[in-house]
């Protein structure tokens, strides 16, 4: 069944927009670190037959019938992801990366607690306690920042203002730290004072399914992820916790729910209806392709080669965020070369030469979220498409000189040559380029 055929006979419209997206994915570089390419088996699941069937409820326990083939994938799912990451529980149901958070911030809180996020100009997530978002606007967020000289988490802060303000709940995990996240330091500051320690690894959780990081299932009470970024799977997301809640006594004493439940039920009935069962198949594909031992080479040269980008970048004359990285991401600080707020000045000049990055904003920004100071980067998606060290080099000398010259069109245009040169050798989906 070649799907895209089907559409480009009842939807030519469609079917060229998606032929040209596909072109626009393989013959660039994709460094937007929340983005990957998803096997084609993954694709497959995702557009398979299971998107007809509606399946509120959980495996085994379901509102309508003809259920016994989506409790298949459900607990196929679940039963991987435990393995995968050592999780007590794990409900696969959320939506999304916001909606599985907002389930947390529900089950476990009530309106106008309090609690610790890592402030979003510094490398925060929109749902860790923005004004603009329910997070900050249902409850209280006390951000904490990265130290302002060396620009990381400085962990003696984080206890103080712990201390200070007896939050209900810690948030670890970010959407723009390029650096290594200590969990058990985060767990002991919540054990100090009595708070959950909700750890949201989204960008990482490629990362720490394959050993290139450290996990926080062990330790947090919550782990939240978003399938689709570095872990390589469909658009969803995942809540992964212990059984038991350690603070029932403390805050949940009226209830008879165990911390497993709490979440359960926040996702369904609280929030969400019926699950996405194509995604949960396609997440269950990608989770059995995390546990093949490749899964780990994969990860490891994520962070070879956004080393050997940083590196180079460096040597070029770009200051990064923390003067490197540790993980898949790269956070170039553009105020020293003069392009303070040109984030989008520069992110528009890497597009024309191919290069997908997105600007951001960098620790005190000076400048606004529209108008930042900074372009983040990612290895991910390039790893997985098999490019190595010498082909960061290439791309990383590229950026470097777009971000010195964005307003430079010779500059530009060699860097394009020189990505088109690189992307024909890496196909994307070999095979799909060629449909009619
Ligand atoms: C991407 C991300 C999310 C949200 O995911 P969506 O699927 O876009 O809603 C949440 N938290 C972090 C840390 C993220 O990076």
């Amino acid at each position: 069944m070649n799907l895209i055929n089907e559409i480009s006979d009842s939807d030519p419209e469609i079917a060229q927009a998606i032929r040209n997206e596909l072109s626009r994915q393989e013959q660039g570089v994709e460094l937007i670190p929340s983005e990957n390419n998803v096997s084609k088996a993954v694709l497959q699941a995702m557009g398979s037959i299971f998107t007809n069937k509606y399946s509120e409820g959980y495996p085994g326990k379901r509102y309508y019938g003809g259920q016994e083939f989506v409790d298949v994938i459900e607990g196929i799912a679940i039963a991987r992801a435990k393995n995968l990451f050592g999780a007590q529980h794990v409900n696969v149901q959320p939506y999304s990366g916001s909606p599985a958070n907002h389930a947390v911030f529900f089950a476990l809180l009530e309106h106008k607690d309090k609690f610790l996020g890592f402030s979003l100009t510094s490398g925060g997530h929109l749902t860790h306690g923005s004004p603009v978002n329910f997070s900050g606007r249902e409850y209280q967020c006390i951000p904490y920042e990265v130290d302002k000289e060396t620009e990381l988490l400085d962990m003696d802060e984080i206890r103080k203002l712990a201390v200070r303000e007896k939050p209900k709940m810690i948030v670890s995990g970010f959407t723009a730290y390029p650096r290594k996240i200590d969990f058990k330091e985060f767990q002991d500051i919540c054990d100090e004072v009595g708070a959950y320690h909700f750890s949201d690894i989204s960008h990482i959780s490629g990362l720490v399914a394959g050993k290139a990081h450290e996990s926080p299932v062990p330790y947090a009470d919550v782990v939240t992820t978003t399938t689709h970024k570095s872990l390589r799977g469909p658009r969803g997301a995942m809540i992964m916790c212990k059984e038991k809640d350690r603070l029932h006594d403390k805050y949940h004493s009226e209830s008879k729910k165990n911390l497993a439940q709490l979440i359960d039920s926040a996702i369904f009935p609280g929030l969400q209806g019926g699950p996405h069962d194509h995604t949960t198949a396609a997440m269950a594909v990608a989770l059995g392709e995390a546990l093949k031992p490749d899964f780990k080479e994969y990860a490891s040269q994520i962070v070879r080669n956004s080393r050997a980008m940083a590196d180079e970048l460096m040597k070029n004359g770009i200051k990064l965020v923390t003067n490197g990285t540790d993980n898949h991401l790269i956070l170039i600080d553009l105020r020293p070369i003069g392009l303070t707020g040109k984030g989008k000045l520069v992110q528009d000049a890497l597009d024309k030469a191919g290069i997908t990055a997105n600007k951001n904003t960098v620790p005190y920004e000076p400048s606004t979220p529209f108008n930042p100071s900074g372009i983040r980067l990612g290895t991910p998606a390039v790893t997985t498409r098999g490019m190595k060290e010498s082909e960061m080099k290439v791309i990383g000398e590229s950026i470097a000189k777009i971000a010195k010259a964005p307003e430079d069109e010779s500059v530009i245009s060699r860097a394009k040559s020189a990505i088109a040169e690189l992307t024909k050798k890496f196909p994307l989906y070999p095979g799909m380029g060629i449909l009619k």
